[in-house]
């Protein structure tokens, strides 16, 4: 039996509608040992069992992974449908190497049921992050299930969670492969027929932002014979796309030298790095230093806000990076511009990047609003899964 957790009356609606989580102050009593990272059962007022999920002590005291009355403990096979579920979506977009694209993530946590856990496969490496201490102990049911879900298409899975699991609930957590082991070897994996060299064991997150793969094939079609900027560039995905589309120039730039060493491989790969120069410098004092020079640039910063108390600074670091990112753009020329912060909607987006247009004294009309592309799904009863937000603009 496992522990059970009943909420006060009134509290069962938000699960009833398959939002998965529960937070601490629903919970009217708990029963048996309750343990961080453990499965428990919720429980209605009325003892009806609402379905079962991680527990962990923290405002988010339940994180579900299954619903309603029959909701059971998870076991081997249920792993195996979720992955196997997560699995054949991505099939069905055409992910999966079939293609000319090798790299997708397999399981968006909330957005795949599976809240706290991120998978993203590059060839034939899984990439595991745990941000729960539930899903740090299932790495070995998820490993397995991996297996039987991918077969002969799995060479190696790599857990990367030390960065991600609450330090307190798993201390000596160590990143390291669960299975297969490090080849030594370069990586090359395949995005839209554009190659990339990812380094999931040093490079940040998994490894590779997946999430910007729909709006870099934007990028491609206005490229073509324009002079294109990449700030915040990481490994230069823009920047590949940008240069095998046909940009006069392209230009990337990050704070990261390490970042900068992996963008020139990258653009080496594309055998166009005549077009390519990369800068290791801060996109504010880069930008400082230039003027009028690009007809397209893109700003895509990591997240300035991770807490809703941090959201009003963050508004005011977007406009003050798109003022100084406008007025780099040449008459007629276009901006991509983007926010991965939660907790900034679009609405709240826009107004920002609107202040900073009349503050750079430019006329500009949206030509598009960008989202995460549809390996990142967002649960319809769990919209707080959508995060990464883009504007394109013709500035005037
Ligand atoms: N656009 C990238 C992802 C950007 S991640 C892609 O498509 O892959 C954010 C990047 O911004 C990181 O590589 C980080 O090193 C860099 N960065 C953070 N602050 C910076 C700053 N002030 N100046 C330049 N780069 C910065």
């Amino acid at each position: 039996m496992s522990a059970t957790l009943t909420l006060k009356p009134g509290k069962d609606q938000s699960l009833r509608r398959l939002h998965p989580w529960v937070f601490s102050g629903a919970i009217a009593r708990m029963q048996g040992e309750v343990v961080e990272g453990e499965v428990v059962s919720v429980l209605a007022a009325n003892g009806e069992l609402l379905g079962v999920g991680h527990y962990a002590p923290g405002s988010i005291a339940v994180r579900m992974l299954d619903f309603g009355t029959e909701a059971q403990l998870p076991d081997a096979a249920f792993w195996e449908q979720k992955l196997r579920n997560a699995y054949q979506l991505r099939q069905r977009l055409g992910l999966t190497g079939t293609g000319n694209t090798n790299v997708y993530r397999l399981v968006h946590a909330e957005g795949d049921g599976l809240p706290g856990l991120i998978i993203d496969v590059y060839g034939d490496t899984a990439v595991v992050q745990a941000h729960s201490a539930g899903m740090y102990k299932a790495r070995p049911l998820i490993a397995a299930a991996l297996q039987a879900v991918l077969g002969e298409n799995l060479r190696a899975i790599y857990d990367k969670s030390a960065e991600t699991v609450p330090a307190k609930a798993a201390p000596d957590a160590q990143n390291g492969y669960l299975l297969g082991e490090s080849t030594g070897q370069e990586h090359v994996v395949e995005e839209n027929g554009h190659r990339f060299a990812v380094d999931w064991e040093t490079g940040q997150k998994t490894g590779f932002f997946i999430d910007q793969r729909d709006n870099r094939a934007l990028l491609a079609r206005y490229a073509p014979g324009r002079r294109v900027l990449n700030t915040f560039c990481y490994t230069g995905g823009f920047s590949v796309y940008a240069l095998q589309a046909g940009a006069e120039l392209v230009h990337s730039v990050d704070s990261s030298k390490k970042a900068i060493e992996l963008t020139n491989r990258n653009a080496e790969l594309t055998g166009l790095q005549d077009k390519h120069e990369a800068y290791a410098q801060d996109v504010f004092s880069f930008l400082k230093d230039r003027h009028n020079q690009y007809d397209l640039i893109v700003l895509d910063p990591p997240a300035f806000a991770k807490h809703l108390s941090a959201r009003h600074n963050a508004l005011m670091g977007y406009k003050r990076l798109n003022v100084a990112g406008i007025k780099q753009i040449a008459p007629g020329g276009l901006l991509f511009t983007f926010s991965c912060s939660q907790v900034v909607s679009m609405e709240l987006f826009e107004g920002a990047i609107m202040a900073a247009a009349i503050e750079a004294g430019r006329p500009a009309r949206i030509l598009h609003r960008l989202t995460q592309p549809a390996d990142h799904p967002v649960s319809l009863f769990h919209p707080e899964g959508e995060y990464l937000k883009g504007l394109v603009l013709a500035v005037d």
